[in-house]
């Protein structure tokens, strides 16, 4: 398999390239050439595999045996989930009748970032070592991760690359601006290459440092850094794992076998909380390989641009009042723009171009490379007007097609805590159940969605909806505490606090500030603390 970028100036990139690489030198996104098919015999032959084999079945679609063997392909998927504490790694929670929680939050940091960025740090791992074999002069191939966080995310990607050979992590956050327990998570962690830096200044300030860093060809050379965010390709592949491996569990709990009639008259939605839309993403690709998804439901807060898209066909960033992005419950779907839209920008503009039989649903046909070359240079044009005007529109109709797989929900901060109340309730048939907020917008959207429409939920009808988790709620826990706090007997500390997080606040931390939100005070932190792990450069 091989990968072409989003904007048509890059392809034939192999897995390895697209990995290391992330963004396309064209600035585009990597995609499969072709997106495989499940093989004939799926439903009969995967449904018993637990989710480590099936990652292995799923990966190998997208990674030729001749870039990583399956044996070793094996070893890192078995490593990268070894981490979890739950044994199916993404459990099913049932609410009620027809309704589920798919939990993604069984890692090392409580959030679904770990699914894909647990399998992300040992790859990037793999595939330095076996340069550093092949490499005769002596010369030492290393990576420096570079990222910024508001506090949410931060903790994945250094739970992910924490004492990885040839890498070091530098992740940057607001000093002082993130929550007790999210910079706990962050700094705790004293593996030698993880380093902090806690930069004087706001979020939007540690990120337009990062992008110095990344546009200073100098330091960028002598340092080769590394991203982990959610455009990297194989954490979209990653997470096609769970769609498949939750159809699955979700037949097995009704005592359905996959491979019967019955299987098929079921309609499966996943509702899933958006805010870049790499998860739901994976939903997209796991649906072109033959998942038989009913709806992915895309679900936003108030920053809602994807929302306005599937409603309106229009892609407008909209700023907040104060021309930033608008602050949420749900912080980590804060975003005007959503970086891996891009990806399903390419299958959209290729179903306008129609002549090669493409279509966004179903299997993907014989590849016309004209025609794919001229999508390429049509999302170009999608992503230069919206850099210029902050907007662009695409043909309703295609939209309307997009809208067999897709439909949305806007969730305000009001109904997200609602939500969250309403879910802890014990109420007829429905078992109690403590949402993070990301989770609860979801869920709202799902319900929202069930509504709209009139689905009729199983066991009176054949509609189903697995609800994805994307935190656990003890990392949110304004939001869940301010929810809840009127609930009778709640206990934050009881009923919410896994075991792990207890004492956290008051374990040994490293961290390295940094006085002024500058570029160059940043370089030399990150030049020292090189030179403190031993690195020569
Ligand atoms: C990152 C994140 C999301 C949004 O995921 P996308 O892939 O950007 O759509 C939702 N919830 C939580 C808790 C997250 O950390």
């Amino acid at each position: 398999m091989q990968y072409r970028s989003t904007r048509g100036q890059a392809k034939n990139y192999s897995f390895e390239e697209a990995v290391m690489a992330g963004l396309s030198p064209d600035g585009g996104l990597f995609i499969p050439h072709t997106i495989p098919t499940l093989p004939a015999n799926w439903k009969s032959e995967w449904a018993n595999k637990s989710f480590q084999e099936l990652a292995l079945d799923i990966l190998s679609l997208y990674i030729d045996e001749s870039e990583i063997p399956t044996a070793d392909l094996k070893v890192l998927i078995d490593k990268s989930y070894s981490t979890f504490r739950s044994e199916q790694v993404t459990p099913l929670f049932k609410i009620r009748d027809g309704f589920y929680i798919l939990e993604l939050f069984h890692g090392p940091t409580f959030a679904f970032k770990d699914v894909a960025l647990q399998f992300v740090g040992n790859l990037f791992e793999y595939f330095l070592e076996r340069r550093n074999k092949k490499e005769t002069s002596g010369k030492v191939h290393r990576l420096t991760v570079v990222g910024a966080t508001s506090g949410d995310t931060g903790s994945a990607a250094i739970y992910g690359l924490r004492n990885k050979k040839n890498v070091s992590v530098f992740i940057l956050h607001p000093r002082g601006r993130v929550s007790p327990i999210q910079e706990a998570q962050m700094t705790t962690v004293l593996d030698p290459n993880v380093h902090n830096l806690a930069v004087e200044g706001t979020f939007d300030d540690c990120q337009d440092i990062v992008k110095t860093l990344f546009g200073n060809k100098e330091f960028n050379d002598r340092h080769h850094l590394g991203a982990v965010n959610s455009i990297n390709w194989a954490r979209i592949l990653a997470q096609t794992t769970y769609y498949i491996y939750s159809y699955f569990a979700l037949l097995k709990s009704l005592n359905i076998d996959p491979a019967s009639p019955q299987a098929d008259e079921i309609n499966v939605h996943y509702s899933v909380p958006t805010g870049n839309f790499g998860d739901v993403l994976a939903g997209y690709f796991a649906h072109r390989m033959g998942l038989p998804s009913a709806k992915l439901i895309v679900a936003t807060n108030s920053n809602d641009i994807l929302n306005r898209f599937f409603q309106t066909s229009a892609y407008e960033k909209q700023t907040g009042p104060d021309g930033s992005v608008k602050a949420t419950l749900s912080p980590a779907m804060d975003i005007l723009v959503s970086s891996n839209f891009e990806r399903l920008l390419w299958y959209l503009a290729r179903e306008a171009e129609k002549d090669d039989g493409a279509t966004m649903v179903g299997p993907e046909t014989e590849l016309d490379e004209k025609l794919a070359d001229h999508a390429g240079q049509c999302v170009a044009g999608w992503m230069k007007a919206l850099k210029e005007s902050g907007s662009f529109t695409i043909d309703k109709e295609v939209v309307k097609k997009a809208r067999l797989i897709f439909d949305s929900a806007r969730v305000s901060d009001e109904d997200t805590l609602n939500t969250i109340t309403a879910y802890h309730q014990p109420q007829n048939n429905q078992t109690p159940y403590i949402l993070d907020p990301h989770t609860a917008v979801g869920v709202k959207a799902a319900d929202e969605v069930i509504k709209r429409h009139h689905l009729a939920v199983y066991p009176n009808g054949k509609d189903i909806v697995l609800s994805l988790a994307t935190a656990h709620p003890a990392k949110f826990s304004e939001a869940v505490a301010k929810a809840l706090q009127a609930s009778p007997g709640f206990d934050f500390e009881k009923d919410v606090l896994p075991t792990e997080f207890h004492g956290l606040l008051n374990k040994e931390k490293r961290i390295v500030t940094v006085e002024r939100a500058d570029p160059e005070l940043v370089m030399a932190a990150i030049e020292k603390e090189l030179k403190g792990e031993g690195i020569q450069f």
